[in-house]
């Protein structure tokens, strides 16, 4: 089989990758020529976990090619899918902009020569599909030709930083067709990851576009219901890690992601919760729960300013501070709506300095935030006479770090933990004043 993805971001590039690492024949497709030419020589736009080596292999295996032409991509090759993985981010309304899913539509329609099932794997609200096919029909109709083609939705749900576990074991594949032909090509596609025994669900190409945003908006409801729980056991002296257990182990509750925190980011909680407000209420709908778990999130990523803050009594001018982790979470590079970002900003503001370490993001943080703040070569170095450790995004080596080390290099011991990764109990016991999210403050 041979198929085509366009974009090759975090989404193309996996979707791309995965595909190919199954047999696949894919090209991926960037209109970005420096990002295709680094892909040539085995240099990736983005990090995630064993992507790399994998994109290398399938590379020299030549299951995998990296092209910004799209036209030569689907010509007259046998492609029989092109995925359009093109970013889809928030326009000024917070509605999903679709620029660029309908330039790939309209790209497609003028060069397409055979049948083609054309799927949006970007995240698109309900409607997209008929803009897509329409844009398509546009297109074929001024080429005076009539070439058939079905379109297809098939959201995507990896996550960053297990992108590559998640594409090819994933929990459930959801795909929305509109014709038997679509369905056939998409089940032979996916038939590969389906070993597991998960399910492809196969359904119409409105629930499927719909599916995306309701799985994401229920996730970032439950980030936001229990940053207002941890908020709550903070004011009446409960601790929010031992209320998380007591309600995880409800079978009907599970225990995952209700971790509290400092806010969720990405590229995707907080656009995708956004849109999904716009579009109901284009439709005369109002999404009360969304409203108020945005609410709380905006609110969230600014508590553990709050606390730092409050500590110094407002004096933070001519403080150095140390912030371990800069990714909106942790094994990816990506900053989009970190809240990190906006921690930095405050701090900033009143006149602090802030050294920071991140194991992958630094780089990304140097493009977004310039020299606006220091960057340690590791989490030691971003220590040095800091007056407090602001713990932003929870990497696997800051959770059990050198504490007589950390302790020597501090001017100040005072820890700021908005992912709860150490015990509030044991830092008072080795001497640093301990804030957490939730938790009560230990001295
Ligand atoms: P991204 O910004 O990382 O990548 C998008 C890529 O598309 C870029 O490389 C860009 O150059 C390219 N592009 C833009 N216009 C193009 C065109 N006309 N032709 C060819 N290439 C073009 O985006 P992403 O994070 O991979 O997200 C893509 C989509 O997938 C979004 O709709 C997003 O909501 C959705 N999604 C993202 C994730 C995630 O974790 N990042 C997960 C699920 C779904």
């Amino acid at each position: 089989m041979r198929i085509a993805v366009v974009g090759t971001g975090y989404v193309g590039l996996v979707t791309g990758t995965c595909f190919a690492e199954v047999g696949i024949d894919v090209t991926c497709i960037d209109i970005d020529e420096k990002k295709i030419e680094n892909l040539k020589k085995g240099i990736l736009p983005i990090y995630e976990p064993g992507l790399e080596e994998m994109v290398v292999r399938n590379a020299q295996k030549e299951r995998l090619t990296f092209s910004t032409d799209l036209a030569g991509s689907i010509q007259g090759c046998g492609c029989e899918a092109a995925f359009i993985a093109v970013g889809t981010p928030p326009g000024e309304d917070g509605s999903a902009d679709l620029k660029y899913v309908l330039a790939v539509a309209r790209e497609i329609g003028r060069h397409m020569t055979d049948y083609l099932v054309v799927v949006t794997k970007s995240t698109v609200p309900v409607g997209t599909a008929r803009k897509v096919r329409q844009a398509i029909s546009e297109e074929l109709e001024a080429r005076g030709v009539d070439i058939p083609f079905d379109v297809a939705s098939n959201p995507e749900f990896l996550k960053e930083g297990a992108a590559i576990e998640d594409f090819l074991k994933p929990d459930r594949i959801v795909v929305g067709v509109s014709s038997e032909q679509a369905e056939k090509v998409m089940n032979k596609l996916y038939k590969p990851f389906l070993m597991n025994g998960h399910p492809l669900i196969v359904m119409d190409i409105p629930s499927a576009e719909m599916t995306k945003y309701a799985a994401n908006a229920m996730l970032a409801t439950k980030i936001s219901f229990m940053n207002d729980i941890a908020n709550l056991c903070e004011i009446m002296g409960a601790d929010v890690n031992m209320v998380r257990k007591g309600i995880g182990s409800d079978a009907r509750i599970g225990n995952k992601f209700i971790y509290p925190g400092i806010g969720y980011g990405g590229s995707c909680f907080p656009k995708d919760v956004k849109a999904l407000i716009k579009t109901a209420a284009e439709n005369g709908y109002q999404m009360r729960v969304l409203q108020s778990v945005e609410e709380v999130n905006d609110r969230q990523k600014e508590v553990m300013y709050d606390k730092v803050h409050r500590h110094f009594n407002g004096e933070l001018a001519g403080k150095t501070f140390a912030i371990w982790g800069l990714s909106f979470k942790p094994k990816t590079d990506d900053m989009r709506e970190a809240p990190s970002l906006v921690i930095i900003e405050k701090l900033l503001e009143q006149g602090a300095k802030v050294r920071a370490y991140d194991p992958v993001a630094m780089k990304e943080a140097r493009h977004m935030l310039g020299d606006t703040i220091e960057y340690g070569k590791d989490e030691y170095e971003a220590l040095i006479d800091a007056d407090a450790l602001l713990l932003v995004t929870e990497w696997p080596e800051f959770r059990s770090p050198n504490f007589n080390v950390v302790s020597k290099l501090m001017k100040e011991k005072v820890v700021f933990d908005g992912r709860n990764i150490y015990d509030a109990v044991e830092m008072s016991e080795k001497g640093f004043c301990y804030y957490g999210i939730g938790v009560k403050k230990q001295l």
